[in-house]
């Protein structure tokens, strides 16, 4: 036992609403979340620093060969990584973190750091997804219908993960989410018995 923070991975079809779950938990202190670094283009209103690190594929490659990600992977065409540096430095501070990344990156961050808990955020259907991907307002046809494709490869794949929600009405799955994290917590493996006999 020590008192390192936990990583949480959240996966989940784009549309499924987790940014919506994310920013819910961020208002706990004592949680943090991976800001991602991409090469995919700025949407709607997003920030540099803020939702994404925008980079250039030259400026993502030379991040990869410095060994600068715990993963990254390639998704529609752009490059998505989770920096390491600073969940690093949060874990060690006790801070819990959150990973918010697409399939192949969960696979990744699960084989090397077995540790990790997964949770896999479920559209309550097909339709609601379509539906919410194409309210966002910020996608050509052609993005949505990719991210539609893209969707029904990844659905079956949540029988990996450790959990499953599936995002109805968003308090609920929210609820849900800081249920599992709670529960996670108090597993036993994580109890500090030595500290408490002492
Ligand atoms: P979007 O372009 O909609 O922001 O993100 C597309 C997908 O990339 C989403 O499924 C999102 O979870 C995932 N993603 C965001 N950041 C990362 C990352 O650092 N690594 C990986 N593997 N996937 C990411």
């Amino acid at each position: 036992m020590n008192n390192e923070g936990l990583l949480f991975v959240i996966s989940g079809p784009a549309g499924a609403g987790k940014g919506t779950v994310v920013n819910e938990l961020i208002k706990d202190d004592n949680i943090r979340i991976s800001i991602s670094a991409t090469t995919r283009a700025p949407r709607g209103k997003e920030q540099n620093g803020k939702e994404y690190f925008f980079l250039t594929r030259e400026e993502f490659e030379k991040d990869i060969d410095e060994d600068g990600f715990i993963e990254y992977a390639s998704y529609l065409g752009n490059y998505y990584g989770s920096p390491k540096k600073p969940v690093q430095q949060w874990q060690s501070e006790g801070k819990d973190v959150i990973l918010e990344i697409e399939v192949q990156g969960c696979e990744k961050v699960k084989s090397k750091m077995p540790d990790c808990v997964s949770i896999f955020i479920m559209p309550p259907s097909m339709e609601v997804l379509e539906k919410r991907l194409r309210g966002r307002g910020t996608e050509t046809e052609e993005n949505v219908l990719r991210r539609l494709a893209r969707a029904k490869e990844e659905l079956p794949l949540a029988k990996n993960y450790d959990y499953v929600v599936v995002n109805g009405p968003i308090e609920e799955c929210v609820a849900d989410v800081k249920a599992i994290i709670k529960a996670e917590k108090l597993r036993s493996k994580r109890f500090d018995f030595d500290g408490y006999m002492n």
